[in-house]
């Protein structure tokens, strides 16, 4: 891929552009000085020159900063990171809600999914959930567009008077699309015109063959509004978690994704972040997407101060530059040095990106009219 316009590679070496093309020349290339060329064939510029190769590596654009693969013996288990889908006002801010113990959906205005990110709930046992709540299919697509694949297990809320329907199959598409396990919630089964019989039907047709029919999803009978089967419901998340054997190195520098951001009177950026592995703590110096920062504060989701954050744990970021955007890598790095230059040629390459779609842009338009 091309990475750098000759006049850029010119400008950077305090170097003529046309001496550039020359050089290119020599060796082959033809381009002009608006033309962009890749990271091999400038390196070779670079040496001709005799300046020294500095090379931020195209993996940090492509890739991501992410670092290796933990060993296995530095891997410990984590909880389970949830996404509820479904079709609307089959209960999905209701169970959030309902599992929570907190109450969004009276507070919200116009019925609109007041977003509150992402929580960790804790039970019995112990053991910790993660539930994202994103708002809406959308936002699941794009963050996996973007390359965060946040979740572990999908919750499929299917309201047990009213069954299968659009957006169910279309969460039911997302979720196999990501290779992510799905937990049928049956909901509302409170309701005289429950037919949570007809649900497991209809859901065959999608090829959701659940544990009563023969197949192999697991699915609960819920009630938001009575908490029944609540309990049976986090335990079955539990229980695929087990099955998924999730684990992650706590003992590294965080790596996780952002789940979303905004700018906040009085706060300046703030970003929720789950953290994927590695732990974050306040003072680190991080990356995300094509910001940087210091963390000034992590706030967990009621707003408490955490000294620091560990796998699977969402968590408020204080102290960004910038509003990074859903989907968006989160990794802590050793120095400011570090910081910038990745800021800088991520933000360089997202501006040739543009620049070249919209090139292309009017080389569309340009042919539409002839
Ligand atoms: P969402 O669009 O999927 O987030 O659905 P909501 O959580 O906003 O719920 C839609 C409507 O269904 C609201 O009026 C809820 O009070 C109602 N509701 C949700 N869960 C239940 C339930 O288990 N039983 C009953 N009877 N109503 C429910
Ligand atoms: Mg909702």
């Amino acid at each position: 891929p091309e990475v750098i316009t000759v006049q850029e590679l010119a400008n950077r070496m305090a170097e003529r552009g046309g001496d550039v093309v020359k050089s290119l020349m020599r060796m082959g290339v033809m381009a002009t000085i608006t033309q962009s060329i890749d990271a091999d064939t400038a390196e070779l510029v670079v040496a001709e020159f005799g300046h020294k190769v500095k090379r931020v590596a195209e993996s940090d654009v492509e890739i991501g900063l992410r670092g290796d693969e933990d060993e296995a013996e530095h891997l410990q288990p984590r909880p389970p990171v949830v996404t509820i889908m479904g079709h609307v006002d089959h209960g999905k801010t209701s169970l959030l809600d309902a599992l929570r113990h907190t109450n969004v959906v009276s507070g919200e205005a116009g019925g609109i999914t007041q977003h509150i990110g992402a929580y960790q709930v804790q039970v019995a046992s112990g053991q910790r959930v993660t539930f994202i709540d994103t708002p809406g299919h959308a936002a699941f697509t794009e963050m996996r567009a973007r390359g965060a694949n946040t979740t572990d297990i999908v919750v499929l809320v299917v309201a047990a008077n009213d069954g299968v329907m659009p957006q169910t199959v279309e969460a039911i598409r997302h979720a196999r699309a990501a290779g992510v396990p799905i937990i049928v919630a049956i909901n509302k089964i409170d309701l005289p015109d429950a037919k949570p019989e007809r649900v497991r039907t209809e859901l065959l047709q999608h090829e959701i063959v659940v544990e009563e029919m023969g197949g192999e999803t697991l699915d609960v009978p819920v009630s938001a509004k009575t908490r029944e089967g609540l309990d049976k419901l986090v335990e079955t998340i539990l229980l695929q978690a087990e099955v998924l054997d999730l684990k992650a190195n706590p003992d590294r520098p965080a790596e996780g994704s952002v789940i979303e951001a905004k700018l906040e009177r009085g706060r300046g950026s703030v970003a929720t972040v789950l953290i994927q592995r590695g732990t974050v703590k306040v003072g680190d110096i991080f990356v995300a997407g094509g910001e940087w920062g210091r963390v000034r504060a992590l706030l967990d989701d009621r707003g408490q101060n955490l000294k620091s954050a560990g796998p699977a744990q969402p968590v408020e970021v204080l102290g960004l530059n910038g509003t990074p955007l859903a989907g968006d890598d989160f990794v802590v790095v050793d120095s400011e040095g570090r910081a910038r230059e990745i800021t800088e040629f991520r933000t360089r390459k997202r501006r040739e990106a543009s620049h070249v779609a919209t090139a292309r842009g009017s080389l569309e338009q340009m042919f539409e009219k002839i």
